[in-house]
């Protein structure tokens, strides 16, 4: 169960921006099987590398924070010190994308990751697919991490669980109130149901990014400071894209939005809103005092 905290002096609202950073093939999910590292590689074809450059490049002098999957590191060792030079956040991802659902998968997903992870002062997670359980938050504090982003919530929520802070993705709720939350809250027709929208999820602005940038443009009027992320393939497209995706399209046409070229999007977004990575945003919170709610 998540405890619910209130910063004594909120920062400046702005836009906590994150990159899932996979490889394009993370999306098919078809791969998720492939055992050896290097064939992955292979697969990868150096999109990720190119697609760092290009990315920083979009960015210019804003700062978000990139969750990083760890084999991807370990293919190009020059990639996280590239990031971080560049003022963003480091942030894990996972090892190697894949569902981490069970604890002790995360247990040793994060083991393998741990040198890079020690060595940039990583402190925060994103579980892959948004997908969190309960009994993750013990071990992400074990590991070190200080806060996790990986459930779907309203925008303006600071939870805490197991001493880990949570910051989760954001969501619109048409009737704001106080719910207890608990993990896993994934996308899902559940949520969408219930009268929450996941717009934090690069999902939904490849439906509508000018709806999005319109309900972030509410929250920070509201003094709230909402998550959201993007993956790389959205920004930068993979070769022989979208083509090379198209028997996974026709097999699971909810892949499609993520299939947008979101460049525009964040170019919007970044000439629109102020913008940080979350772990600065939290470092701030921190420094003003929390009470409980
Ligand atoms: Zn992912």
């Amino acid at each position: 169960m998540f405890q619910r905290k209130l910063p004594l002096s909120p920062p400046s609202p702005r836009v906590l921006l994150s990159i899932d950073f996979e490889s394009w093939f993370a999306l098919s999910r078809r791969y998720d099987s492939i055992q050896d590292s290097k064939a992955r590689r292979i697969l990868d074809g150096g999109f990720s590398m190119q697609a760092v450059d290009l990315i920083l490049k979009q960015l210019g002098t804003a700062k978000a924070s990139f969750y990083l999957v760890g084999e991807i590191v370990e293919w190009y060792p020059e990639m996280a010190e590239k990031i971080a030079a560049a003022g963003h956040e480091l942030g894990f991802h996972c090892h190697v994308h894949r569902s981490l659902s069970r604890p002790e998968d995360l247990t040793l997903d994060i083991r393998r990751s741990q040198s890079w992870i020690e060595r940039h002062g990583v402190r925060g997670y994103r579980a892959p697919m948004v997908r969190i359980s309960e009994d993750a938050y013990p071990l992400l504090a074990g590991a070190g991490f200080q806060y996790s982003s990986s459930i779907y919530a309203p925008a303006g929520d600071l939870l805490q669980n197991a001493g880990v802070w949570e910051l989760p993705v954001s969501t619109w709720k048409w009737r704001r109130g106080f719910h207890a939350l608990a993990a896993p809250r994934y996308f899902s027709m559940e949520l969408l149901r219930s009268g929450e929208l996941p717009y934090g999820s690069s999902f939904v602005s490849g439906l509508s990014g000018r709806g999005v940038l319109g309900l972030l443009a509410r929250e920070l009027k509201a003094g709230r400071s909402p998550v959201i992320f993007l993956h790389p393939y959205e920004l930068v497209r993979p070769e022989n894209w979208p083509e090379r995706m198209r028997g996974d399209i026709l097999r699971n046409p909810q892949l499609l939005p993520f299939l947008v070229d979101k460049s525009g999007f964040l170019n919007a977004l970044l000439h629109r809103f102020p913008v940080s990575p979350l772990g600065a945003w939290l470092g701030e919170v921190l420094q003003g005092g929390v009470q409980d709610v």
